[in-house]
């Protein structure tokens, strides 16, 4: 089943996972599948490394495991900047092997160490390459505060428009804190010709580490009361955990009473929180489904 067809009759409610390092069991992950299973998200996806270190073998058997073991759609990530073309030509077809039609087509993070192939620049040129190679349904990367290479956000919606014309039909946004970031990159993006489904990225952050580490490489501003909950709860990881899964409902209830096209919760493989949050927004999400 291709996703993009998911958002025609609802607001779409995905999770994220990313398989283990190459140096950890593949089962290690297994267990959270199951518990994630019985959440019943719409589709989870699972990312992929950059850095060309790897083939995708791990993703591809995440991705099938939920396929075929849990009954779960999956989208399998896939990042092209350390990939030639022979590669991805490789992992493709392992795709289609295993069934996996929704691939969530990335540049991947420049990464020092792994110099760039050149086939391919940016993700519009994955896009494309994909839409040749079979039948995917594919999705694209967004960023309600901007990527953080972009020089402002006019040119990174343009840039965005070009992923949407190559052939992204749905979009998953980058994490944010801030609603309203969000509510004026739709409304900007709307106004530049995107009219694709946009999923917002939502990650529930349940310890100091987690903060530091995504705001540094995303970039994504913290709002007043986000950074009070942090300094007040920092040394308390049970009231900072139920403190970022209380921030990560209130963000949802609010983007669903705004007519969210669909929310991707950033698990970080964690069931508890997964769990917490579907069970206070479940009704929501019904609520917000258009039929
Ligand atoms: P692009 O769309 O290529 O954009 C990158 C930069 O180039 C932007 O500044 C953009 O404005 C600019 N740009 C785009 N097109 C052009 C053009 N034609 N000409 C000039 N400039 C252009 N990374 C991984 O390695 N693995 C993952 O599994 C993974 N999953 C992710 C999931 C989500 C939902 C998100 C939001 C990010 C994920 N990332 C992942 C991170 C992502 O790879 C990085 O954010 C990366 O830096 C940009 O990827 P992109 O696909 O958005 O790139």
């Amino acid at each position: 089943m291709k996703i993009a067809s998911l958002f025609k009759d609802r607001t779409v409610f995905s999770f994220e996972v990313f398989p283990p390092k190459k140096t950890s069991p593949i089962e290690s992950v297994y267990r959270s599948l199951e518990e994630l299973e019985e959440l019943k998200p719409d589709f989870v996806s699972v990312t992929l490394g950059a850095g060309g270190s790897g083939n995708g073998e791990n993703t591809i058997a995440v991705t099938k495991r939920l396929q075929e073991q849990h009954g779960i759609l999956p989208m399998a990530h896939l990042p092209c900047i350390h990939y030639t073309k022979a590669q991805i030509d490789a992992i493709l077809k392992e795709f289609q092997a295993s069934g996996i039609e929704n691939i969530l087509a990335l540049r991947g993070d420049l990464v020092p160490d792994f110099a760039p192939t050149e086939d391919f620049r940016h993700a519009c040129d994955l896009i494309e390459y994909i839409r040749t190679k079979g039948d995917f349904d594919i999705a694209a990367a967004c960023y309600p505060e901007g990527h953080t290479e972009a020089p402002n956000m006019d040119i990174d919606i343009a840039h965005l428009k070009e992923k949407v014309e190559a052939g992204a039909t749905h979009l998953i946004s980058q994490l944010f804190f801030d609603n309203d970031a969000f509510y004026n990159f739709r409304w900007k993006a709307e106004r530049a010709g995107i009219h694709v489904p946009i999923e917002a990225g939502i990650m529930p952050v349940t310890n100091r580490r987690q903060i530091e580490r995504m705001v540094s490489m995303c970039g994504a501003s913290l709002p007043r009361k986000f950074t009070r909950i942090i300094q007040k709860y920092e040394n308390n990881p049970e009231a900072l955990r139920d403190a970022g899964i209380a921030y990560a409902i209130d963000q949802i209830v609010d983007l669903v009473t705004e007519g969210v096209d669909g929310i991707h919760l950033y698990t970080m493989n964690n069931p508890y929180v997964a769990r917490k949050i579907t069970e206070a927004v479940s009704g929501i999400i019904r609520t917000g489904r258009k039929c």
